[in-house]
């Protein structure tokens, strides 16, 4: 498995007309499964297609294994990709399919045969291999394209949305399989999505782009625990975005004051003063008051709200809250206390879930 690096890409459309990908930097380690993550347009398949050289970067190098490949044809390179459309050859069997890139290669026939039906089982295809691509379903088919790409065993795989055409229970299903395999092969991946949901899942890291560049990169714990933007706290999961102001630091930890309430943060090197914090929707602790009316003395916090909505849905309580900081999205999974609509809240956070981020 080879490494792939990215040094200081631009690539630009139209006669410079569009900006793709400005001026982007990465390393992807070999036998990593690295995912390119964004909104619609940010540069995300532009990237791919770059590394498997079906378009060429404007300014900047690519290297694959260590080798400048960046003025090298598509061709000439170790890579497989799989496409957001499946790009079967109709008149060829589904095993034909698979095996069509291993005879290409010189695989001797039974060989080629072999690993096709093997390729088959991983995806979930097994005992398909007769059929004609259009005897199956369009999800089937992707699977097809799993399949053919990954019996190549590539220096470099590229998936492109690869799962976008399944539906949500087999898409959770089959990116389990396409991790699982890419673990034991020891590939390195390049995994295109916008959902950050199977970004986190398969990923060892992810290039999280927006608007041709990088916002920010790390292991999916990192991207989730300490965003570094508003928009990557938005992005990655649930957050809400509150003002706050750090009132005193202490060695890796701040103390801000968010609307009354007091909390620790992990500290960044921030200065006192005026932040955002993004508050993951669990990390707010909510006092239902009119339960615990006469014995308000526990309640440490001045920050108040009351509930606006709140929802049971089995495994947790979902609430909004108006408070004066804005309304206030929170989980609670203490289902078995819930805290009525209109009723008056105390407002606590916790320290994890909490994040001091730039703003937008
Ligand atoms: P993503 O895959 O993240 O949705 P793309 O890489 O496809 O984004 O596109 C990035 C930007 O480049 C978009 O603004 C898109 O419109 C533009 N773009 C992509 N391909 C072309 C092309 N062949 N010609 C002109 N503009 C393009
Ligand atoms: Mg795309």
């Amino acid at each position: 498995a080879g490494s792939v690096v990215f040094d200081n890409v631009t690539k630009t459309y139209g006669h410079g007309a569009v900006t793709a990908i400005d001026n982007v930097s990465f390393t992807i380690n070999p036998g990593e499964l690295v995912t390119l993550l964004g909104p619609s347009g940010c540069g995300k398949t532009t990237t791919l297609r770059m590394i498997a050289g079906l378009e060429h970067a404007t300014t900047g190098k690519i290297l694959i294994g260590g080798k400048d490949v960046t003025q090298l044809p598509a061709t000439d390179r170790d890579v497989s990709m799989v496409f957001q459309s499946y790009a079967l050859f109709p008149h060829m069997t589904v095993a034909e399919n698979v095996a069509y890139g291993l005879s290409a290669t010189g695989v001797a026939k039974a060989e080629a045969r072999e690993k096709a039906e093997e390729g088959l089982n991983l995806v979930g295809l097994g005992g398909y291999g007769s059929r004609l691509p259009s005897e199956l379903s369009g999800g089937q088919q992707q699977r097809v394209a799993v399949a053919r790409a990954l019996v190549l065993e590539p220096e470099v795989l590229l998936l492109d949305e690869p799962l976008s055409n399944l539906d949500a229970k087999l898409r959770r299903h089959v990116r389990t399989e396409i991790r699982d395999l890419q673990q034991k092969l020891g590939l390195t991946a390049v995994y295109v999505t916008h959902d950050q949901e199977e970004a986190l899942a398969v990923s060892d890291r992810i290039i999280v782009m927006n608007r041709a560049v990088i916002a920010q990169q790390g292991t999916p714990r990192e991207l989730y625990e300490q965003p570094q933007s508003e928009f990557i706290a938005d992005f990655i999961g649930d957050a809400n975005l509150v003002d706050g102001e750090i009132v005193n630091i202490d060695g890796n930890h701040a103390r801000v004051d968010i609307g009354g309430a007091q909390c620790n943060l992990r500290h960044r090197g921030q200065a006192k003063g005026p932040v955002r914090v993004a508050v993951r929707p669990d990390a707010v602790q909510l006092t239902g008051l009119a339960a615990i009316a006469g014995d308000a003395h526990v309640i440490e916090t001045s920050l108040k709200g009351h509930i606006t909505h709140a929802a049971y849905l089995g495994s947790q309580m979902q609430y909004s809250v108006a408070t004066p900081i804005g309304e206030l999205f929170v989980i609670d999974h203490r289902i078995d206390t819930p805290i009525i609509a209109g009723e008056e809240v105390a407002i606590g956070f916790s320290e994890r879930g909490m994040a001091v981020v730039s703003a937008e």
